[in-house]
């Protein structure tokens, strides 16, 4: 792998690569929900292309798979520039932001997924890049070095982060935009889903893909790889037609229950409630004994869950609501006023 090619990736990356790449819209037409941010794109992108001048920095935060790698895309080409994809732990040295800065041409849409993983030293460089469209270097060691400064091409600089709370505030302040992207609708996802199966060339009805964006989590990403297995069941134990039966049986099959939880929701569902009457339960504890990583919990199990109702945040950790024993089957517990204690404990 050459120095460029450890920086920067040529296409996007994502899970499942070339199977997600060529579901990846590149229009802002085909880019369903989170029609907000839509909205006021369209009005900042016209906007700077009337002025001709760049679009201004923005920040997307929000879960993983729902779509900020590739609103990055759709801006950068409706725009009418190239886009450049890194990640904040791919850039170790600020001599990695140098040299990617200075390869940037004017208009370019740099694209900086967990932008929260850049270390301090290398967003000190990113600073005056982002402001002022300037590289300083330092030249020389000692009493004789000197800062020189460089002009960079006006670029627009996209972050993406699971985790806005862990920007550093001068970061944060530096992007003009900033989008907090929202889960999606079954409705919105079943547009998702039947666009994709028209990509994968399997007939999908109203009611399969309803049924397959119901168990989404929200998630584009989700529902995109549930089409794809669903499709292989279709195409093997049924008609090669999705509908809802079938998609039913094939979720059945991977053990995603209808609101899409699956094994491993249930684990750590189940273990806070059998192993620690419901919580609270710290993050790690709940990482050990579930055998998941951490930060997997809590980029990507918990935000369902916490929409959903089944988890709270507490400050002495993660707590199960009534709603969460109920849907496993169990009886949440009570207190002698009859009231579920879960929902007593305070945030
Ligand atoms: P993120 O960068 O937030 O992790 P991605 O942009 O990689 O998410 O999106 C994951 C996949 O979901 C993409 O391959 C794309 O096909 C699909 N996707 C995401 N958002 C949308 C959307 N609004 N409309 C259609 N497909 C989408």
């Amino acid at each position: 792998m050459t120095e460029e090619e450890r920086l920067i990736t040529p296409s996007f990356k994502g899970e499942e690569d070339e199977a997600e790449s060529s579901l990846r819209p590149h229009a802002l037409a085909e880019y369903f929900g989170q029609q907000k941010i839509k909205d006021s794109l369209s009005i900042y992108m016209q906007a700077a292309l009337s002025r001709g001048e760049p679009l201004d920095h923005i920040l997307l935060y929000g879960p993983p798979g729902l779509g900020k790698t590739t609103l990055a895309g759709i801006i950068a080409s409706e725009m009418g520039h190239n886009i450049r994809i890194t990640s904040g732990p791919a850039i170790e040295r600020p001599g990695d932001l140098a040299s990617i800065l200075t390869n940037l041409a004017s208009g370019d849409v740099l694209f900086i997924d967990e932008i929260h993983r850049l270390s301090h030293s290398v967003e000190e460089v990113l600073y005056p890049a982002m402001e002022d469209f300037a590289l300083d270097i330092m030249i020389g060691k000692g009493p004789s070095a000197r800062s020189i400064r460089l002009d960079l091409p006006k670029f627009t600089l996209i972050g993406a982060t699971t985790r806005a709370g862990m920007l550093t505030s001068p970061l944060r302040d530096r992007f003009g935009i900033s989008f907090r992207l929202e889960m999606y609708s079954p409705e919105e996802l079943a547009v998702i889903v039947r666009r994709s199966a028209g990509i994968l060339k399997i007939a999908c009805d109203q009611d399969g893909a309803l049924e397959i964006a119901s168990r989404s989590r929200g998630t584009p990403r989700v529902a995109n790889r549930l089409i794809r297995r669903v499709r292989d069941y279709a195409q093997v134990k049924a008609t090669g037609k999705i509908d809802e039966k079938v998609a039913r049986e094939a979720l059945r099959l991977m053990e995603i229950d209808e609101l899409g939880l699956d094994r491993t929701d249930r684990d750590i569902l189940g273990a806070m409630i059998h192993k620690f009457n419901g919580g609270p339960v710290g993050l790690d504890t709940l990482a050990a004994i579930t055998g998941e990583d951490a930060a997997t919990i809590e980029d990507v199990y918990e935000p369902y869950l916490l929409q959903l109702g089944f988890l709270m945040r507490t400050p002495r950790g993660r707590v199960c609501t009534p709603q969460a024993y109920e849907h496993l089957g169990l009886i949440a517990p009570r207190d002698e006023d009859g009231e579920a204690e879960q929902t007593r404990i305070e945030l």
